[in-house]
């Protein structure tokens, strides 16, 4: 189905049940009700020339309105573009040129950005840009009254246009390993991944599912909006960016079934002072996802935010975004340690790097999947696309993988990411998730450091528990000696306050690696 029609089945079956809750703002909309809102919106567009297969673009932060236009796009037939609420002006002016985007809807502007002012910078650029519509503003008022002069049957005349297969949306990739790639996706492939994500939490409409996750993203847009939507469950969004205290908050205030997060985020949370004072024990379930999910994490987010039936999930943008997930009956080291089993309708496979062989159980390779899920191709870039996924339909994921006999998968690290000392492959990964058993480390990255003996050393970054503590490369090393092999133990010890992040939440191991290179040399 396309995903205006996916909506309208929603609400016929639920329509007096809540859709949407704004926890800011406190302004809360049923199924029936946010089925209007997306009307006026689709036909606000319609009035505003937009075309099927058009580039309407999304760069705003979390907020009902976000969610009105994912949804309205969809109706029209356009191609939502979703920004990422971090960029600067060179990287907007970038998207809106690749993208050739016609209609920008933006948010006026968000702590220390200035969404208006950088607007207006670019748009001389941007001889597509025709229409820039603000959230918050008169600007938006003025579409949908231009929308009230646009009869429905308008809307109805472009739905039955529109087929499932057709691309409805670009979403660029985190940006962790390089400048962010556009993945052109079908309603098809991001409504039945949201569809599967939310069959196997169990969502009914029953469930309140907390977003902090940027919608920008997928993983607030696919594995949030749609699965929530596609089991008339309810989508509460607790603030415009992350912000522990208002996550914590919301969950307490809307009686939260469910709750996402990257790893950091999570952590964030339950490293809060007053974390112990939040009422949780309305959840349930949750995903992290994202990046590796330490066990320790997950056991924690397990009992002390009673999320007993949490999913990890992995996937990537450019697969819509799942590949696997774990269930909740599976068993709990399987699901604190892997990141579970094929999405039903998909196929994984992991392959030997350069010959391209199928490996054999328990055999470290290349992750790659193959079904619905996987994009359209890069947003014009016909060469980058080739090269993601294969002749057969094989994107190739640049992820190292495990599967082990039963098909429990197991994310070893990024081929890009691992460390090559003196021939020996290292990966970060388990050192990390040894590390954070250290009762100092609050948070740790490991990454490869250049070293003209070994070719590269490894290096721990670590963020302590307590800022004030002290934990000397002695120390560390004498920790792991014995229980890691001689050559993972880090030779470098970097201790920083916080990492330099993504916006989906994910640490730029590229600017860390960046920034101990040089301050070695
Ligand atoms: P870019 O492609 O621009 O460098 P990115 O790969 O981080 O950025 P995303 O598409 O948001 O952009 O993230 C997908 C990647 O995130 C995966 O390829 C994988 O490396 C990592 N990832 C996602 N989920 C998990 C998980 N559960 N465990 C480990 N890694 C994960
Ligand atoms: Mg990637």
């Amino acid at each position: 189905d396309t995903i205006g029609a996916d909506l309208a089945f929603t609400i016929e079956r639920f329509g007096d049940r809540e859709a949407l809750v704004d926890v800011p703002s406190g302004r809360r909309w049923t199924y029936a009700e946010f089925g209007r809102a997306v009307e006026e919106v689709a036909l606000g567009l319609l009035a505003k020339g937009v075309a099927k297969g058009d580039r309407v673009g999304l760069w705003a932060v979390n907020c009902p309105e976000w969610v009105m236009v994912q949804y309205a796009a969809a109706r029209v037939g356009a191609i939502m573009v979703n920004i990422n609420p971090a960029y600067r002006v060179h990287e907007l002016g970038f998207v809106l040129r690749q993208a050739g985007i016609g209609v920008l809807v933006a948010s006026v502007e968000h702590k220390t950005s200035d969404y208006r002012r950088m607007v207006e910078q670019v748009r001389a650029e941007c001889p597509a840009l025709r229409d820039v519509v603000y959230i918050d503003d008169p600007t938006w008022d003025g579409l949908l009254s231009l929308g009230e002069g646009v009869r429905p049957e308008r809307l109805a005349e472009r739905e039955a246009q529109l087929s499932c297969y057709d691309p409805v949306n670009i979403q660029y990739t985190s940006g962790t390993t390089g400048f962010p790639k556009g993945a052109t996706l079908s309603h098809h492939s991001i409504l039945n991944n949201g569809y599967f994500v939310g069959e196997l939490l169990g969502y009914t409409e029953a469930d309140r599912v907390a977003l902090p996750v940027p919608f920008y993203h997928c993983f607030g847009m696919v594995m949030g909006n749609l699965a929530v939507t596609t089991h008339g469950s309810c989508i509460v969004v607790p603030a415009p960016s992350f912000d522990p205290v208002a996550t914590l908050h919301a969950v307490e205030r809307e009686r939260c079934t469910s709750l996402y997060g990257v790893p950091t985020m999570f952590i964030a949370e339950l490293n809060l002072p007053d974390f112990a004072t939040y009422d949780l024990s309305s959840l349930r379930t949750g995903i992290m996802a994202g990046s590796p999910c330490p066990e320790e994490v997950m056991k924690r987010v397990m009992t002390e935010m009673h999320m007993s039936e949490v999913a990890i999930c992995y996937g990537m943008t450019e697969t819509s975004p799942v590949s696997t997930q774990t269930r909740a009956d599976d068993e709990v080291e399987r699901r604190t340690g892997t990141v579970g089993r094929v999405l039903p309708h998909l196929q994984v496979k992991i392959v030997d790097q350069d010959t391209g062989a199928t490996l054999a159980r328990g055999e470290a390779g290349e992750l790659c999947t193959r079904g619905y899920s996987v994009m359209l191709g890069y947003w014009e870039e016909p060469e980058r696309s080739a090269e993601a996924v294969d002749a057969e339909g094989w994107m190739h994921t640049g992820d190292l993988a495990v599967m082990d006999e039963d098909g429990y998968v197991r994310i070893v690290g990024r081929i890009k990411d691992m460390i090559i000392r003196g021939g020996e492959n290292v990966y970060p990964r388990e050192i990390e998730e040894f590390l954070y058993s250290h009762p100092k480390i609050s948070d740790v990255q490991v990454i490869g450091v250049p070293d003209e003996k070994y070719g590269e050393e490894v290096m721990a970054c670590v963020v302590l528990r307590d800022p004030a503590a002290t934990l000397s490369r002695d120390e560390l090393a004498r920790f792991c000696r014995g229980r890691l092999a001689h050559y993972k133990i880090p030779r470098h010890l970097w201790i920083l306050e916080s990492f330099p992040m993504t916006v989906s939440g994910k640490v730029r191991k590229v600017e860390l690696r960046e920034r101990a290179t040089t301050s070695l040399l």
